[in-house]
Order: C-alpha cells, then structure tokens, then sequence
C-alpha cells in the first residue's frame, strides 16, 4: 500500500530545494525525493573545469540545504503515475500524495551523438557532473600547445551562454599562464551568429575577439572520431582538436510517465507555460529544466518557477513568466541574458558591476536554496527593477 503524502517533490536540485523549502516554511508537510546525496551547483563544472578550481566548493550534502522538518527521501524514482496518483521508487517503494512537484531536471543522451562516451571518457567535460569536469582540467591544463574546442551537440542545452563562458574562463587561464596563442580556443556553436540570437551575437562577438577566441558558427556537432581528434559537423564541416569538450544532447529525466502524452518527444513534461501544472492534472506541477516551457533551461527559471508552483500550492493566483537572467563572464565582467515569454533577449552591456553582481549570486546561492522565503524578496525586488519591459527602454 502506497504511503500517502501531503507535498511530494520529485529532485533534489534547484527547483525541488526552492519549491519544498518555501512550502515547508508555510507549515506544509514536504518530502522531497532525491536520488544523489550531494547537490552540485552546476555552473561551478565551468570554474572546475577551465580556472582549476576544487569541486568542494561547489558541492553540499542535500540533507544540509533542506529545512527542518521536511522528509528527505534517498531513492531513484522509476515511475510517475499521474492518473493514479503514484510515484514507484527503483527499490519498490511507493508513494501517493495530495500535490505533486516533479523537479527532476534534464538527463543527457551520450548515445545521439557517436563517439560522446568516447570523449567523455577521454578528456571530461563541464555538463556530466564534478568528476568530469575535474577530468576536462586535467586535459585542458595539461595542454602546452594545439587547440582546445568548445563545442554543443544541440541548440538546446542548460544556460545559453554557458560555451561561451566557458572558451572565456579557458582564454582567462591560458593568458595568465602566458599561453594563450600557444594554445588556440575555438567556440563551435550550432547557430549562424556568434550568440543564438543575433542582437546579443553583435554584443559578445567583440569581446570574444577580443580574448583570442575563434568561432565557429553553424557547426553542430554530429560525430566525433577521437582517436584521429576530429569533430564532424551536421552541416559537413569538420574541426581539429587536441582536446574538445562536448555539451551532450539533452531530454527529459529517465522515468516511466503514464500516461504517456504527459510527456513531449524529448520526454519534457507538457505543462501551462503560466502555471506549470501539468497538462490535464490540477494536482501535479512540473518546474525547473523537466518541463516544456519555451524559455531556457537555467537555474534562475528553476528558482521563479519553484516560487510560483509553491504560490499556487498556497492558493496565490501566482504567474510564471518565462523570465531568464543568464550570465556571460568574460575577464573581469559579465552581463546578463535577459528574457522572458514577451521579450526576446534584451540588448545589454557589459560591465565590471555586472561581475560583481554574478560573483555576489553565486555566494547567495546556498543559502537561498535553504532559506528562500528570506530571499526571495531581494530577488524579487532584482527582477522587478530589471524587467524586460524596463531595460527594453532604459538599456543596462
Ligand atoms: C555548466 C553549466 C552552467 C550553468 N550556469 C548557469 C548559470 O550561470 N545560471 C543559471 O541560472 N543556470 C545555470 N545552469 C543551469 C542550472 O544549473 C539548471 O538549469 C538548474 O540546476 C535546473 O534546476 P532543476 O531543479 O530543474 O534541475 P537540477 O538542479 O538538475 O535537479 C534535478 C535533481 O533531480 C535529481 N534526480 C534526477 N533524476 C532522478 C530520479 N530518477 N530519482 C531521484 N532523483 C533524481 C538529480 O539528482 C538532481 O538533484 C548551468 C548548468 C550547467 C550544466
């Protein structure tokens, strides 16, 4: 017989963190469902990965970022009846629930692209998880001539402008070791302009100049040949490398969905781009990088969209608004890809401030996963004075 609960969420990662912590601090009976247990801040992998630095800075104990109170669950979760209102554990456990919140992420698929697993194996990368990216800053500093390649299998994958940060913080590091030139950077992106959309292409393409970064636009890549060290691009072009990094081909997390359409091709749940709910059920949400919304898979839209699910759950006519605040880091500064369902990336500036703000989230982030009902006005109150609305006319 299945163990009823009152809020059951699915992932411990950003979503699930937010969504749960938030309705626990309104007195609701939360459990959440987590498979690893560790959390891994994930834009940390490009730190690891291209500056060197130690992943025990950007790892916690799950149990450490849940509040008081709510139920920690160690489990893979195999299955999601939506219809019966049952979640199956891999171990057989079974629960049912009044709400459920399904926060499981995105999962990748090494198999779409041939030679993934190969190259994975071989030089890491900074998508897979910690331990790859430390592997990718074995390869990579270990380079004392020849190129590096950044590259993506897909146009959709986490954080738009995480390649571009990463050929950035790689650049960084070669510069300060004085070998930047030795070893050459090339960005290999799957779009015709040197950004997805072309107002912010005119925007970073100088600055990429400027850091000794070549691009390859229209390059998605389809195959890879690693023991001759070649990337083969649908487009039938092809590309040297000494050591490449890979963002592998995303879908939707590994369980069973029934009913089956609750779920897109890529295995996304299908949701109320507004409400998150999924489609067809009142009683199930989907948040954060599991479910079909037209905006970016970031952890900001994880972050909102976990406090609108959690409004709602309270009876709040809450509303998710697609909105996006993806940095860029160059040398010394960042900007913000900002976006939302209405507005198409805004142009912005860089700036040193910027930087600072970008170094000033990463340092909130822990504690805002744990406490987000004391932060989320601060965030609130960033967002609202950079909406697109505002900076469509007033510039940043
Ligand atoms: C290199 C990189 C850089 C990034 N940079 C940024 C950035 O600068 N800004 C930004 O906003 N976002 C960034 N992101 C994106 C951001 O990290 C994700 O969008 C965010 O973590 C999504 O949150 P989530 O809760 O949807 O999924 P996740 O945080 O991935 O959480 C999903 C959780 O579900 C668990 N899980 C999965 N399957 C199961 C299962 N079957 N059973 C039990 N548990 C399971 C996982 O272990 C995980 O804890 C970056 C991502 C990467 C990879």
């Amino acid at each position: 017989m299945a163990e009823k609960k009152q809020i059951l969420v699915l992932g411990g990662g950003a979503g699930g963190l937010i969504t749960g912590n938030l309705l626990a601090a309104h007195g609701y009976q939360v459990t959440i469902v987590e498979k690893s247990d560790y959390h891994l801040f994930q834009p940390g992998m490009l730190w690891i990965a291209f500056q060197g630095h130690s992943p025990e800075r950007y790892i916690k104990p799950v149990a450490e970022l849940v509040k008081p109170g709510v139920e920690l669950v160690k489990g893979v979760v195999s299955e999601i009846n939506l219809a019966d209102r049952l979640v199956r554990l891999s171990d057989g456990r079974e629960y049912s629930y009044e709400y459920l919140v399904v926060a499981l992420g995105a999962a990748y698929d090494y198999d779409a692209v041939s030679g993934n697993k190969e190259l994975l194996e071989r030089f890491g990368d900074f998508y897979s998880g910690a331990e790859h990216a430390q592997r990718l800053w074995q390869s990579f500093s270990s380079l004392r001539e020849g190129t590096l390649v950044v590259a993506a299998a897909d146009p959709s994958y986490k954080c738009p402008p995480a390649p571009h940060k990463a050929a950035f913080l790689a650049a960084e590091t070669l510069r300060k070791k004085g070998l930047l030139g030795k070893v050459k950077v090339v960005l290999a992106l799957p779009f015709v302009h040197e950004y997805a959309s072309k107002n912010l292409a005119e925007i970073i393409a100088p600055k990429l100049k400027e850091a000794g970064i070549e691009v390859r636009t229209m390059f998605t890549v389809e195959s890879i040949d690693v023991e001759n060290k070649k990337l083969y691009s649908l487009e039938g072009e092809e590309l040297s490398f000494d050591v490449a990094a890979l963002i592998p081909v995303h879908r939707g997390p590994l369980v069973k969905v029934a009913p089956e359409d609750a779920v897109d091709d890529d295995g996304y749940f299908k949701v109320d781009k507004h409400t998150l709910r999924i489609e067809g059920y009142d009683d199930a949400y989907a948040v954060g990088d599991c479910n079909n919304t037209p905006t970016s898979k970031t952890g900001v839209t994880a972050h909102l969209g976990g406090e609108v699910v959690a409004e709602r759950i309270m009876g709040y006519d809450a509303v998710f608004t697609g909105r996006t605040n993806c940095p860029l880091v160059t040398d010394g500064e960042a900007l913000f890809v900002i976006s939302d369902y209405e507005h198409p990336p805004v142009d912005v500036r860089f700036s040193k401030f910027k930087r600072l703000l970008e170094d000033m989230f990463i340092a909130m982030y822990w504690p805002s996963l744990r406490d987000p009902e004391k932060w989320s006005p601060l965030f609130r109150a960033y967002f609202e004075a950079t909406s697109p609305e505002k900076l469509a006319q007033l510039g940043w």
